[in-house]
């Protein structure tokens, strides 16, 4: 029989997602009857409202292509959606439709050929390898604990002035409200960043898919403070539970110049369009603002419910954690456990995400997964695990998320016990 010769070295360093692999490990303890506690994918819980999936079954005949840049009633819906919600002043023309945001991520990021992406430390897990795949490179700001996990504009600053090599564009991306630590910014400290920003002239990617599950209702976004530099990222997988339609959008600036039909030639050259039936219930998602404020409202109303009874029992037994203020994501950090952990022979947050794992079905991700030195005894805990098609349902609203309960109190017990 012939062989090729093999080609694993000239293929790319490719790491498994630790989100996927929690989630593979949690299926295989349930599918052996163990009780697994599923803090670590986070996918909304929420069903897509019955209106919008109706929709979709309506325009499963859509089989055409439609224009690489999307759907123009659907760009014109989700301008006017933005504007009526969150004050943004934006035009059909500067928006571009993507199969998920996530892929519209990428395609600003090849629209470079050459950048250095900035990442504040943690960060969502697919920034940095798709800076790397674009070819660039990519670097790490740690923040801490004590600013609740943000980059401050003095760091910020102190980063774009001892850069070695300034001529190279800097995109820098920022996540708010924050998958893993579910903080966001308010207006001064988007303000005091977006002074910074001008300064050295650095692109911004907000990463918004999380903005309308923030829990106060009142959203500040960068791209008030920072409108000639600041591409804003979002799209329906969170906030209307539909992360598997895989549609997402990018609001870029007339001031970035030719980027957008960059953009669009890197998304004519990949995925072409994103599906045409689900652009069609996408503008219906969009145009029905009543619907969307319904469903909205519910789901912060519980998720803010969970976030502080997380917050509360975790900080009683000495985590530091702070309360989310959008999404469905803590970040809690026993470092205050450091001593009693080295005792059993764990040292980084890998080691104890897989301990909290296998002796109690506890599922977190590491914060290394997130930018994290692996020493820091950080980690994501996604809040979701609970039946959110009944709750959203419940006319009475009885917020029953008995299983996520459980969870923290197995989390608290085995801490108290080391
Ligand atoms: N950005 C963040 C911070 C996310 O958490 C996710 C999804 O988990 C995405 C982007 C990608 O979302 P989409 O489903 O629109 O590709």
């Amino acid at each position: 029989m012939n062989k090729l010769p093999t080609i694993d070295h000239f293929l790319r360093e490719s790491k498994h997602s630790e989100t996927l692999l929690v989630n593979q490990m949690s299926l295989s303890r349930a599918e052996n009857n163990q009780t697994v506690y599923k803090f670590g994918f986070g996918q909304s819980p929420f069903p897509v409202p019955k209106e919008i999936s109706q929709s979709l079954a309506e325009a499963a005949h859509r089989k055409e292509y439609m224009n690489v840049q999307g759907h123009v009633p659907l760009r014109q819906a989700i301008a006017n959606f933005h504007q009526v919600r969150e004050s943004k002043k934006w035009h059909a023309d500067n928006i571009i439709i993507g199969a998920g945001s996530k892929i519209l991520l990428f395609c600003v990021m090849a629209a470079f050929e050459k950048a250095e992406v900035l990442l504040p430390a943690p960060s969502w897990v697919s920034y940095e390898p798709q800076a790397k795949l674009a070819g660039h490179k990519a670097t790490w700001l740690t923040t801490s604990f004590d600013n609740k996990w943000h980059l401050t504009p003095e760091q910020l600053d102190e980063f774009c002035c001892n850069r070695e090599d300034s001529n190279t564009p800097l995109i820098l991306v920022l996540n708010y409200p924050s998958n893993p630590t579910g903080q966001t910014y308010n207006a001064s400290e988007l303000a005091e960043l977006a002074t910074v920003m001008r300064k050295h002239n650095i692109i911004v990617i907000a990463d918004e898919i999380y903005s309308l599950l923030t829990y106060e209702k009142k959203y500040q976004t960068l791209a008030d403070f920072y409108p000639e530099g600041c591409i804003v990222s979002s799209g329906l997988s969170k906030w209307c539970g539909a992360g598997g339609w895989r549609l997402g959008f990018m609001h870029i600036p007339v001031q970035l110049g030719k980027l957008m039909q960059t953009v669009i030639g890197v998304a004519s050259e990949t995925y072409s369009c994103a599906p045409s039936p689900i652009q069609i219930a996408a503008t219906q998602a969009y145009e029905n603002l009543e619907l969307a404020d319904k469903f909205i409202s519910k789901q912060v109303d519980l998720l803010s419910e969970i976030s502080e009874y997380c917050t509360k029992e975790l900080t009683q037994v000495s985590v530091k954690v702070h309360q989310a203020e959008g999404g469905f994501y803590l970040f809690p950090d026993f470092s205050y456990f450091t001593e009693k952990l080295k005792a059993h022979n764990i040292h980084t947050s890998e080691q104890l995400t897989s301990v909290l794992m296998n002796e109690i079905g506890v599922a977190l991700l590491p914060g290394s997964a997130f930018g994290m030195h692996k020493f820091s005894l950080t980690t994501r805990l996604a809040f979701v695990d609970f039946e959110g098609e009944q709750i959203v349902n419940d006319v009475a609203l009885t917020h029953d998320f008995e299983k996520i309960k459980q969870g923290i109190k197995q989390l608290c017990d085995w801490l108290n016990a080391l």
